[in-house]
């Protein structure tokens, strides 16, 4: 006997009433494509979960990819067997003897099969005793149990699960729309990236280099920050934007202290004018307020008024140390630090406005025609197609 299937929970799916179904559908579809290496499995998905036949595929690798996909709360290995009192016993004390550093247990049984001849409680017994009687030195705690071997009785088959991992929470990406996201080198915009396909957001990225100035590390490490997101969700397009011109401009031309706000607004024109041609509807950003002086209530007051798109910022009331947290704990901190200039901080003035004043800005600008070079950068746009394959995570230890 060996666990065939996998079950997965769904998260706040339940909650979504009348989405639900759209819900299921895409969580299916984003399981589909994360799984699309494993040739032989086969996915199946009812009102409240769905189940995954493993068809011989090994469920190590299957059960880490799904423990990174938005929208499940939970996943268990199971065993699906007939509904019969025999299979189910024979399948429960393997459940029970397979499991490793157990001496407690209790069995929970549910019955969304009324037809099924013993009730719950009673057939808790059963099982019970069958177990009792077939292992030495376990026995039943049925309020603190190492193990809790679980008996799910359904109209067509029955099974039968034990150990339970935690899923990635939140809804599934792609039943939020879509999101085009400012990915720096930073700590800060891969974590706004990850909370945001969290609450169920595709994204593409756009990122700013500026050769010679920024190198091709920099851009390596914004590529492997994308990787890293591609994989909780789904292929990621990158637009890399080629910056070098205009940003020498604004800092020849426009007075020091107001170079920052006027780069910060083309990036921000850019952004949106590359999220018109995509067909995406906003704008994610990692700023969170007070860190740096982009992103005063004054310089964020200048610097949006440059675009009509509703601008995320997922970030923006979190303290730098949990801004932190998240990201080790998803693994791009480590990408993050790696020692990379970016755009920003290389042409960054000494000493930026943290209030500048719009009307000065606008005049400012207006006395610079950025034409030509904006028209260059749209044409040399360059887009990088990250794959959602790639596995270069740690593995999780805990799991088997
Ligand atoms: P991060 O850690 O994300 O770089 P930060 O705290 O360093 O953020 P800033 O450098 O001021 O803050 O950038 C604020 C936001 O602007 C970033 O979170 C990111 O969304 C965007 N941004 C900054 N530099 C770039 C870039 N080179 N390409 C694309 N977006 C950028
Ligand atoms: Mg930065």
């Amino acid at each position: 006997m060996h666990y065939d299937h996998i079950l997965i929970r769904y998260g706040e799916l339940s909650l979504k009433g009348k989405n639900r179904r759209n819900f299921i559908y895409q969580l299916h579809e984003n399981v589909r494509q994360q799984l699309r290496d494993f040739k032989r499995i086969k996915i199946k998905n009812t009102r409240d979960r769905m189940t995954i036949l493993l068809n011989g595929e090994g469920p190590k690798p299957i059960m880490e990819r799904c423990q990174r996909i938005f929208g499940i709360q939970s996943l268990s290995l199971a065993i699906k067997v007939e509904n019969s009192e025999k299979a189910i016993k024979e399948a429960a004390l393997f459940a029970l003897t397979e499991a490793k550093n157990v001496s407690t247990f209790k069995v929970t049984t549910r019955r969304a099969n009324k037809d099924f001849p013993i009730g719950s409680q009673q057939f808790n017994y059963i099982i019970g005793a069958h177990l009792l009687k077939n292992t030495d030195e376990i026995t039943v705690d049925v309020h603190n149990p190492d193990i809790d071997v679980h008996i799910d009785i359904r109209n067509d088959a029955t099974f039968i699960t034990s150990a339970r991992y935690s899923g990635a929470g939140g809804l599934p990406v792609g039943s939020s729309g879509k999101s085009l996201l400012l990915l720096s080198g930073g700590i800060d915009s891969p974590v706004a990236g990850y909370l945001m396909m969290k609450r169920g957001v595709t994204l593409e990225a756009v990122h700013f280099h500026s050769p010679p100035f920024t190198s091709e590390g920099a851009k390596q490490k914004v590529l492997d920050l994308a990787q890293l997101l591609a994989e909780r969700g789904h292929d990621m397009k990158v637009h890399v934007v080629p910056f070098t011109a205009l940003q020498q401009k604004i800092h020849r031309e426009i007075p020091f202290g107001y170079s920052m706000t006027v780069m910060r607004r083309m990036m921000l024109k850019i952004t949106q004018m590359i999220a018109e041609r995509e067909g995406i509807l906003s704008i994610t950003t990692g700023e969170s307020l007070g860190q740096v002086a982009s992103q005063t209530m004054e310089s964020m007051h200048a610097i949006n008024a440059v675009t009509s798109f509703p601008v995320m910022r997922p970030l923006i009331a979190m303290d730098k140390s949990s801004i932190i947290e998240i990201a080790q704990e998803i693994g791009s901190y480590d990408i993050s630090i790696r020692p990379f200039e970016d755009c920003c901080t290389v042409f960054v003035p000494t000493a930026p406005k943290t209030k500048p004043k719009l009307d000065k800005v606008l005049q400012l600008e207006s006395q610079l025609d950025m034409t030509a070079e904006l028209a260059e950068i749209e044409q040399n746009i360059e887009v990088i197609n990250i794959s959602s394959q790639k596995d270069n995570h740690d593995p999780l230890t805990q799991l088997f």
